[in-house]
């Protein structure tokens, strides 16, 4: 029986960081070769991220030029956002219009079309994809990682970036545990789609706190391309399902949004937001590198999640290529490089969505008298206001001496 082609480098998953590791190895002149579970015509759900910074546009468009341009032309920008405490508008803010290398800001859209614009980018540049092709172990030697997948096929590669998600059966190979806690209140996320003829709203991003139409819970409503996504901050005592059932739906939506928003649900999904980060980053020998949800997952707010995940694809390249030129003790400092790099990145952007959550929940009497404060004050001035604007992103951490690092 003939043995198995040796890969340089192989991607295990073919969300948004296998994808953008499969674009930046096709970029240095390298085969790029995907195993993904999913069949290809399979349809994930839900928006998840979509909001797009202008730095992963960027990046994305140098990976395969026109690839940022295309996307940021299929998504939508809002200029202004508001937020609103107990009903109480305490901050506005439109900027005007602006761009860097012609690329907007940021640009909203569903996870699932950026994806599919950018496999479709994959196909032109020649990666190679193997649907339907689910890895279930990896055995990592000095020389090279070994996979099996779910029928016993197996591949060999010298590197192998592990892009397979929050479920990472490659991080669990290597014994690098994800550390760190879940939020303790329940999140609703809703998708509703955009009803522009008959119920227009204006395109704003707009967070309230202590909502009064629905309890006194915080609600941030974000638009996207073709719709809205709102996130429903539960109490810590709530029944999720009385808020995600289709009557439930129909009972809160049409308080923060006209009526007809209640018939108009594409998604729903409920979440307690993890925030950890994988114990090490690669394998002991240093051929495993994990990228994405494999190495870490944080609350969506501040959107660090998709948009963490596209540098960590490409650093994992650049540090696979310099191992496979260099060899030796050069390609195991290449990776370790990497690993290091990328955990202190996610640990900086693990700190800024936790703060993101401390604001938004407030459970220490201190924050709560503080946003209290802020709110009573906050018509008059500006600071109080943007302070508490903050919260959906995470207030900003320089001053408690976080590192500063890239996405
Ligand atoms: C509600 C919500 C809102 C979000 N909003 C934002 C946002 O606005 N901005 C942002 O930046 N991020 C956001 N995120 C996070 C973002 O969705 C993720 O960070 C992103 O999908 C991670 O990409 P990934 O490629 O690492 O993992 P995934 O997208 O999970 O992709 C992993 C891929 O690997 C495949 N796979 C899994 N196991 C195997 C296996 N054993 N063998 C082969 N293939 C496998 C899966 O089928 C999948 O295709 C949000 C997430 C949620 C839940």
């Amino acid at each position: 029986m003939s043995s198995p082609t040796r890969h340089p480098v192989l991607i295990a998953g073919a969300g948004p960081a296998g994808l953008s590791a499969a674009l930046a190895l096709r970029a240095a002149g390298l085969p790029a070769v995907v195993l993904e579970r999913r069949t290809e015509s399979s349809v994930r759900p839900g928006s998840r991220a979509a909001y797009l910074h202008g730095a992963s546009l960027r990046e994305l468009e140098r990976l395969s030029p026109g690839l940022g341009h295309e996307i940021a032309g299929r998504g939508l920008m809002w200029a202004t956002k508001r937020s609103y405490w107990a009903g109480q508008e305490v901050y506005t803010r439109t900027y005007p219009p602006s761009a860097r290398d012609g690329l907007p800001p940021f640009t909203s859209l569903p996870q699932v079309i950026t994806e599919d614009l950018m496999a479709t980018a994959c196909r032109k540049h020649g990666v190679e994809f193997h649907w339907g092709v689910e890895v279930t172990s990896a055995e990592s030697t000095p020389d090279g990682v070994r996979l099996t997948d779910a029928s016993g096929g197996e591949w060999l590669a010298d590197y192998v970036i592990a892009a397979d998600g929050a479920r990472s059966v490659l991080r669990t190979a290597i014994g690098s545990p994800l550390e760190g806690p879940r939020s303790q209140n329940t999140f609703v996320v809703v998708d509703l789609d955009d009803d522009p003829d008959h119920n227009p709203m204006p395109i704003e991003r707009v967070f309230h706190y202590r909502h009064p139409r629905v309890g006194g819970r915080n609600v941030l409503t974000v638009p996207f391309a073709g719709g809205w996504r709102v996130d429903l901050n539960l109490l810590v005592h709530d029944d999720p399902e009385r808020y995600v059932s289709p009557e439930g739906l129909r009972r809160w939506i049409p308080r923060i949004l006209p009526e007809a928003y209640g018939e108009r649900v594409r998604w729903v999904s409920t979440y307690r937001f993890a925030q950890q980060v994988a114990a090490r980053f690669t394998d002991t020998h240093h051929r495993v590198l994990l990228t994405g949800e494999a190495s870490h997952l944080f609350a969506p707010f501040g959107a660090r999640g998709m948009n963490s995940s596209v540098p960590d694809a490409v650093r994992a390249v650049e540090a696979a290529v310099e191992a496979l030129e260099t060899g030796g003790a050069g390609a195991t400092r290449a990776v370790a490089r990497f690993a290091e790099e990328r955990k202190e990145a996610a640990t900086y952007n693990r700190a800024c969505a936790s703060a993101a959550l401390e604001h938004m929940l407030a459970h220490r009497p201190s924050l709560w008298l503080r946003q209290r404060a802020a709110a009573a004050v906050a018509t008059a001035g500006r600071r109080a206001g943007a302070w508490l604007d903050s919260a959906p992103y995470g207030p900003k951490l320089a001053a408690r001496g976080a590192a500063r690092s890239s996405y």
